[in-house]
């Protein structure tokens, strides 16, 4: 989706998302994508009349490859800040010690690292759940764990839209990601209900076919009756 009355642009390739968020001259960047984006992001920029220099902030909801793969090109492009919850460094390092039951997601990673010469980005800011960032007329962070322990998503109160990361994928119908993509499951209902009380009228997640903010909305609230229902699983405990 683009809408250029609230500044949102949607960059999107290969099955995952990017958020550019333009307020006045100053842009920041809701994850980073991996094959491709780093061209879109700079066409995206170049019709608003925009430099790389523009851009002020690159916040990453969490450290998979598929969100930070070009934080550090696109740092060192633009000077940057990289915002991340300190939870995910070892992510962003590529030396998270993943279980056997995330044996697939290690696999993938180390694979993806290696075909696309992973370089991580060195964090500049550590944020924490319900820190105030300063883009977009304020962002709240979201602290949101059980994709990872530090995944977080960003509210924007000023258009009640909530980026909500990889808390759930909205392909076909809404739905958890991968179990194997998810090291700390035991958390997952408590994110959900989080964003079930902040209630915002928009929502717009990762990994999706429905750029729409009240769509997505619509898509979580279907996910979320199935796990109060019980007809979704999600572990209690580690
Ligand atoms: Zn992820």
């Amino acid at each position: 989706m683009v809408n250029p009355l609230l500044g949102l642009y949607h960059i999107r390739a290969f099955g995952y998302s990017c958020y550019l968020l333009v307020d006045g001259d100053e842009a920041v960047l809701i994850d980073t994508g991996m094959w491709g984006c780093v061209r879109k992001i700079e066409a995206l920029l170049e019709l608003l009349d925009f430099e790389w220099l523009n851009l002020k902030a690159i916040l990453l909801t969490h450290g998979h490859i598929d969100h930070a793969g070009n934080a550090h090109t696109i740092a060192s492009l633009s000077e940057g800040k990289v915002y991340i919850h300190r939870l995910e460094h070892a992510h962003l390092r590529g030396e998270y010690h993943y279980s056997k039951a995330n044996r697939w997601c290690a696999r993938g990673e180390a694979l993806l690292r290696r075909f696309t010469h992973y370089t991580p980005a060195t964090p500049d800011i550590y944020f924490q759940d319900q820190d105030h960032l300063p883009f977009w007329g304020g962002l709240r962070v979201i602290h949101l764990p059980g994709h990872t322990t530090g995944h977080c998503g960003f509210y924007s109160e000023k258009h009640d839209i909530l980026f909500a990361g990889d808390l759930f994928t909205y392909f076909l119908r809404p739905s958890l990601p991968p179990r194997s993509f998810c090291t700390a499951p035991w958390f997952l209902r408590e994110s959900f209900d989080k964003v079930a009380a902040l209630d915002p009228s928009g929502i717009l997640c990762s990994h999706s076919w429905h750029p729409d903010p009240g769509q997505t909305r619509n898509g979580f609230d279907r996910l979320y009756r199935r796990i109060c229902r019980g007809s979704i699983c999600l572990p209690e405990n580690k």
